[in-house]
């Protein structure tokens, strides 16, 4: 133990030397863990591909061995459990979660919405009218009845266990490194709607915070992830960030809890497009961290095209899929849709 004669910074700064001291895990801590795997550096805090795919460790002995080494005295030092798992952390990474969590992170898979992106129950199944049979598209029976303002919204993963922790450490635990990840996330989805764009640059805007949420968390999620995804685009171009084109001009309450009628009343009316010239003819993509119920995406779309947009487009990282017994309360969804498209 280090001991105020013998070490000088002990006697400039005792408490320091004592809170380091008391934080070095047991040796027997990492040398358990660095059995379990391959040590990967990542300097973004992302060790692991948003698909699941582990990034392929350094060729050069040399430096998987100096790598290891370098691992190790972090773990000792520094000791961290998963935030998802609790399990000892081995990797250097701003993000404090294991790679055994972020593999478990899954794209959506099976039959979906092709407009919302809903999870289809078979029985709900619709052909579009346009489409020959070969190449009909399924719709769920909210939107084979009433089509949504945007042209099509898809989602990474299935808002629940991990995706849905991850999610969280990002908006209410200020951690910001998991923004990076979720932004690989989002780039996925992004990759579904692609085919889609006419081919000029398309105007991504998250969906904004109130002014007061804003101050309050520090940050924008949204247009964290955004930034995050724009950037691993960046080499095919094509897109260009427009964070303050929308502003959300009045708070809402919380969605949760509330029928959709409900839902429709609280945000009606909260957003505003600031620069209508940008949007006049433009394809617009909004991009937002969970897709819940779709109402606040689906008011942003609706005063976009009310202010010229061309087209809107959805991708979010995350998406709450219904259960079939949910889906047995969809009629009172149609209602409310058709409430919304009459009111203008
Ligand atoms: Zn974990
Ligand atoms: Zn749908």
């Amino acid at each position: 133990m280090c001991a105020k004669r013998t070490v000088p910074l002990c006697s400039l700064r005792p408490a320091f030397c004592t809170a380091i001291l008391k934080k070095i895990r047991p040796v027997r801590a990492p040398i358990a863990a660095a059995g379990r795997g391959r040590i990967v550096f990542s300097s973004n805090g992302t060790p692991i591909r948003a698909t699941g795919t582990r990034v392929v460790a350094q060729d050069n002995p040399w430096v998987s061995w100096a790598s290891g080494i370098a691992a190790g005295l972090f773990a000792t030092l520094f000791p961290s459990d998963c935030r998802l798992c609790g399990a000892p952390l081995i990797n250097i990474s701003r993000l404090p979660v294991c790679e055994d969590c972020l593999a478990a992170i899954r794209p959506i898979t099976g039959g979906l919405c092709s407009i919302c992106g809903e999870r289809l129950v078979s029985p709900l199944v619709f052909a579009t009218e346009s489409c020959s049979t070969e190449t009909a598209e399924a719709l769920c029976g909210l939107c084979s009845r009433l089509e949504p303002p945007y042209v099509k919204a898809t989602a990474y993963g299935s808002y629940d266990s991990g995706l849905r922790e991850l999610i969280h450490l990002l908006k209410y635990n200020q951690v910001r490194p998991a923004a990076n990840v979720l932004g690989r996330m989002l780039a996925e989805a992004i990759e579904d709607l692609q085919p889609l764009f006419s081919g000029s640059e398309v105007l991504v805007v998250p969906v904004p915070l109130h002014v007061r949420k804003l101050r309050q968390r520090g940050f924008n999620q949204s247009d964290l992830i955004a930034r995050a995804a724009l950037k691993l685009k960046a080499a095919t171009g094509g897109f260009q960030l427009s964070a303050g084109l929308l502003e959300r001009r009045r708070e809402t309450k919380s969605q949760i809890g509330l029928s959709r009628h409900q839902r429709r009343e609280n945000i009606r009316g909260a957003f505003v497009v600031v620069k209508p010239d940008e949007v006049n003819g433009r394809e617009i993509l909004v991009v937002d961290d969970v897709f819940t119920t779709g109402t606040t995406v689906s008011e942003c779309a609706r005063i976009l095209r009310r202010a010229g947009a061309s087209k809107v487009y959805v991708a979010t990282v995350a998406r709450t899929l219904k259960t079939e017994a949910q889906h047995a309360m969809r009629e009172s969804e149609i209602e409310a849709r058709s409430a919304m498209a009459a009111a203008g």
